[in-house]
């Protein structure tokens, strides 16, 4: 049977951040904040899920990162995916977006078979929007970045909307193809009951691939397969301009159209 693949990573909630949120050093304090979904994620398995119900294909999700990071996988159990891995190696940590994305690469040959990967369009917590590419690079897979609609899948190609800034492309890619989803893609479906009694369990087996697993040379994962370092970082406190109040009565109205006009005769 045909394999699609979605790549989903754990990240701390940065929508509801709290006083606690960030360390002395600059740096997240993960602890602080809820571990969710990321939400671009979602649309991606959203996305694959409909390309199964059109196609007939097994969903397969992955995950790099803790133990933890299998609330992620569970919850992809409850919304219909087939198979779930955790990837997961103490010699992954400290890994940049290459050293992640290798990583991925790796663990999507060992799925092996795959004709299609679907990824979010881009992470909450590290932004940066290009493990996705990577991956495809590294497999050699054609690319379309930014998809926002599922136009049409077939046994050969499938067709998707993509956001050009300017203007929207509709791209038909042959397989295999990594895909990364936005936001504007889908609504993902809410969990299904009969599948969370089945997978809520803590006994249910999620197979583990390692670094001797997926036979990635050291030098390839975590710090030591990072061209990139951290250099500095800096904290960034957003604080409110001055305002003005005014109300919502005659008299307020007044005052501010007062202030308008004496504004705009002083420029
Ligand atoms: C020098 C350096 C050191 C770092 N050290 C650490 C560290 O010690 N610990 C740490 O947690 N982070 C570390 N990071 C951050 C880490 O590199 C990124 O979190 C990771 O590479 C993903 O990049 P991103 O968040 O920008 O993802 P994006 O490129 O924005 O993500 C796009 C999509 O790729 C997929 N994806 C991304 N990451 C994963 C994943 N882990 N599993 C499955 N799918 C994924 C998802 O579909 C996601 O929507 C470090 C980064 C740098 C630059």
């Amino acid at each position: 049977m045909r394999k699609v693949v979605v790549l989903a990573k754990q990240v701390p909630d940065t929508a509801n951040i709290a006083a606690d949120a960030m360390k002395e050093d600059g740096t997240v304090n993960r602890g602080a904040l809820p571990a969710i979904f990321n939400p671009e994620d979602l649309n991606a398995l959203e996305m694959a899920l409909q390309v199964k119900e059109q196609l007939g294909c097994e969903v397969h999700v992955i995950t790099m990162g803790p133990n933890t990071a299998t609330a992620v996988l569970k919850h992809s159990l409850y919304l219909g995916a087939d198979k779930v891995w955790l990837v997961s190696d103490r010699k992954f940590a400290g890994a940049d977006t290459l050293a992640t994305s290798q990583v991925l690469a790796k663990a999507i040959q060992h799925v092996g078979d795959v004709s299609m990967v679907f990824a979010g369009r881009q992470a909450i917590d590290g932004d940066t929007a290009q493990v996705g590419p990577q991956v495809a690079n590294l497999l050699d897979f054609n690319l379309v970045a930014f998809a926002t609609e599922l136009k049409s899948v077939s046994a050969e190609h499938i067709t998707v909307a993509r956001d050009a800034e300017v203007q929207t492309e509709v791209i038909q890619a042959p397989f295999p193809v990594l895909i990364t989803v936005s936001h504007e893609a889908n609504s993902p479906r809410y969990p299904n009951a009969t599948r969370m009694l089945k997978y809520f369990r803590d006994d249910i087996a999620i197979p583990t691939l390692d670094r001797e697993t997926l036979n990635i040379p050291e030098e390839l994962c975590g710090l030591k397969g990072s061209p990139t370092k951290v250099f500095a970082i800096k904290n960034i406190q957003l604080t409110g301009g001055a305002h003005q109040m005014y109300e919502g009565a005659n008299d307020g109205i007044r005052a501010l159209v007062r202030d308008i006009v004496k504004d705009y005769t002083e420029v």
